[in-house]
């Protein structure tokens, strides 16, 4: 159908991340970090088939954003897209799959009927990027996995009409839980993940009047209550007096539920040209 743009989470959290984006007669999957099989059965449940991907576009290599990919790849044949550090991170040079088309900051890649721009992340990955498609005119902004907000990110997102972003966990949580020193440090760090918290002062300070649709992504299992996440941004947009977002708080199987950005676009405007016209 010409001018529909939606997407769909088909997983999300530690144990394995995937969205699947149509724009058009475009489908590309951003992280593929569900097996093989499990990803062709969501995508078939979602009524989509699997060979007709695109594109998978990949964040970064760590496991719950990348372990499917190549298998998936090589099964059903879509290219791969991601950074230059994240395809020597996986070595797939070495991999006998259909390709691996780069993108990453300044260097925008067209698939189809989509243009896909990256920004770098800060996380502790080789080269992680966050990802904005773009089709007739609309934007979804995608990013998971970062240690907190850069100016890039906030201003490429500035500009989408829908989000997904991550909100890993609760600050007190956290820190009261039972995950080891190293791995709390790590989390908190800029380079860990971003908090509930995190992302309410996002969406107070930096969310763009276009944005229509917040999707709470990556919701830690451990330290972390999809209530708490939800709470917090609904406050921060109701500070913002933006009670017209729809937000969304994810669970670990995506939920099932396709988000729109737009189901058709207008028409090109013909009353203008029956003025010009006249
Ligand atoms: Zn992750
Ligand atoms: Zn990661």
């Amino acid at each position: 159908m010409k001018g529909r743009f939606r997407f769909r989470v088909l997983g999300s959290g530690s144990t394995g991340n995937a969205t699947l984006v149509e724009a058009g007669r475009t489908r590309v999957l951003i992280d593929a970090g569900l097996g093989p099989r499990i990803l062709a059965e969501r995508l078939q449940d979602a009524g989509v088939d699997p060979a007709s991907l695109d594109a998978v576009l990949l964040s970064h290599e760590h496991n719950d954003h990348a372990k499917g990919a190549v298998a998936f790849a090589k099964k059903w044949g879509p290219r791969i897209a991601c950074s230059a550090g994240t395809a020597r991170a996986l070595g797939l040079a070495a991999e006998a799959i259909p390709g691996w088309d780069p993108v990453g900051p300044g260097a925008a890649l067209a698939v189809g009927e989509v243009v896909i721009e990256a920004v770098a992340l800060p996380h502790d990955a080789a080269q992680p990027l966050a990802f904005v498609v773009r089709h007739a005119g609309r934007a979804f902004g995608h990013a998971t996995d970062f240690g907190h907000w850069t100016r890039p990110l906030v201003d490429a997102f500035r500009a989408c009409d829908a989000l997904l972003v991550e909100s890993n966990y609760d600050p007190g949580m956290l820190k009261a839980g039972p995950y080891p020193w190293s791995l709390k440090e790590r989390i908190l760090s800029p380079r860990g993940h971003v908090s509930n918290a995190d992302v309410g002062r996002f969406l107070a300070d930096g969310l763009g009047e276009r944005c229509r649709s917040v999707v709470l992504a990556h919701l830690s299992q451990q330290n972390n209550h999809p209530e708490l996440a939800w709470q917090v941004a609904e406050t921060a947009l109701a500070r913002r007096g933006r009670s017209e977002v729809e937000l969304h708080v994810l669970t670990a199987d995506g939920g099932g539920a396709w988000h729109r950005l737009a189901d058709a676009e207008p028409e090109p405007a013909r009353a203008h040209e029956q003025l010009r016209l006249f």
